[in-house]
């Protein structure tokens, strides 16, 4: 047996607990999770069904931890590992599936197949099998501090743009404000117009905000390639800023799984709690919103509809502050499914970063548009970057013709302007009296 074989085997039995044990053996292979999964419904290959890609894992788990696989193994029955069929499944367990849980969601035994998806990512990733688009973006995570090798210096020069559009003066590594703000390189990068649009609103609204030059960086490629060390690592560089900031909370921006992981996977990546709230971007301004402090016009009368990001509505329960959001828009159209149903982008989990699955990526697309399209709206709004620029990615390659846009950014496009200072009236008072 090979070195790498043998951690990634070893790495699949420590995976196997009691929560994977219970999902194997309840598993009553009834196939709804398949019709759940868009890699399943647009190919129609039974090989991409969902619990299909966690076949590593449970051959670990039936051929080590069940009677009737021991007995298996010695009489020389059982299914093996081995780096042949690693090597098979590398496409299924990362190409294939964009960890969006919406399998999850159907599974009448409660099946976690999402997460026990993630799990065999760890033993592909510690027997050498993960992608090379995913093992260079976790290596720059991990000596850059950016899976897209984006340094400090690059994100001060898209502060002086924004501060110099707007007139307003961006925070840097201020002490005891309210808010730190993490950005993903996507946005810096990609969609810097978020950064202005956070300044506008939050100067609006009052808030004190900064983002730190130590940690800026939201995305937790250690949780994609399926690396539970990595991923600790990048979760603590952002606990020890938002520490020494003495921030409230730490906002995750629109980012999809760098709100799995800095949210709900962080405390136990480190094993501490945090001393600080973290809180989605779009639950920060629903809650500034609900405050009376953010206050919107409802001029935007275009056909819109949103777009749930997997791991903000679905698996991250921001669903219902989107729609809180959009309520002064004239013209908001639901798709069907939506929330928490809604369809995958085909780009989440790390599928992005794969440039060899860009034709799957784009074949699985087309559920999208027809959801889009049944809608009559002309313009999809997301909260999740790296949403954005794969559909802004298929979009193209499809020739498709609707508008793709950030609801941060469309919010603060609609901010109400300065309502007259009530004493700005006083002299015209002092004049009736
Ligand atoms: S998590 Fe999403 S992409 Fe992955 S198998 Fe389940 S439905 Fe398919
Ligand atoms: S939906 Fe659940 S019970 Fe049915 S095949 Fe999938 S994992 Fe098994």
């Amino acid at each position: 047996m090979s070195a790498s074989l043998d951690k990634g085997i070893n790495a699949l039995k420590r995976q196997v607990d009691s929560t994977v044990a219970s999902f194997f053996s309840s598993c009553v292979h009834c196939g709804l999770c398949a019709e759940a999964c868009l890699f399943y419904t647009e190919t129609g290959d039974p090989k991409r069904t969902p619990i299909n890609k966690t076949e590593p894992l449970r051959r670990i788990w039936k051929s080590e931890f069940t009677l009737i696989g021991r007995v298996g193994k010695m009489l020389g029955l059982t299914k093996r590992v081995d780096d042949k069929f690693l090597e098979e499944w590398q496409e299924l367990v990362y190409d294939s599936c964009t960890l969006c849980g919406r399998c999850s969601m159907v599974c009448p035994v409660g099946n976690d197949i999402a997460l026990m998806i993630r799990k065999t990512r760890e033993g592909m990733a510690a027997a050498g099998q993960a992608p090379d688009g995913l093992i260079g973006a976790t290596t720059r995570a991990v000596t850059i501090g950016s899976p897209m090798g984006v340094k400090w210096p690059a994100l001060q020069a898209q502060i002086r743009h924004v501060e110099e559009d707007t007139g307003l003066k961006v925070p840097v590594d201020v002490a005891g404000v309210d808010y730190m703000l993490l950005l993903s390189s996507m946005e810096i990068m990609n969609f810097p117009e978020f950064i202005e649009a956070v300044a506008k609103i939050f100067d609006k609204a009052g808030a004190t905000w900064t983002i730190s030059s130590e940690a800026f960086e939201a995305t937790n490629s250690g949780i994609q390639i399926g690396v539970s060390d990595i991923a600790a690592e990048l979760v603590q560089r952002v606990v020890d800023s938002a520490e020494k900031l003495r921030v409230k909370t730490v906002i995750s921006p629109e980012c999809g799984h760098a709100y799995t992981a800095i949210r709900w996977d962080g405390p136990n990546l480190i094993g501490k709690a945090f001393t600080f709230k973290v809180r989605h971007i779009l639950e920060v301004l629903d809650d500034l919103r609900k405050a009376g402090r953010l206050k919107l016009s409802g001029k935007e009368s275009r056909k819109l509809t949103y777009h749930d990001p997997c791991q903000i509505s679905r698996r991250g329960g921001a669903t219902a502050a989107a729609r809180y959001l959009l309520e002064d828009a004239t013209d908001f159209r639901e798709m069907t499914p939506t929330g928490n149903f809604n369809w995958c982008c085909g780009g989440g989990g790390g599928v992005q970063a794969m440039s060899r699955a860009a034709d799957l990526r784009h074949k699985v697309f087309q559920i999208k548009m027809k959801q889009v399209e049944d809608t009559g709206a002309s313009m999809m709004l997301s909260a999740c970057a790296n949403c954005r620029l794969t559909m802004d990615d298929s979009k193209a390659y499809w020739n498709w013709d609707h508008e793709l846009e950030s609801l941060v950014e469309l919010l603060a496009e609609h901010l109400v302007e300065d309502e007259p200072h009530p004493f700005d009236a006083k002299p015209h008072l002092a004049t009736n009296m």
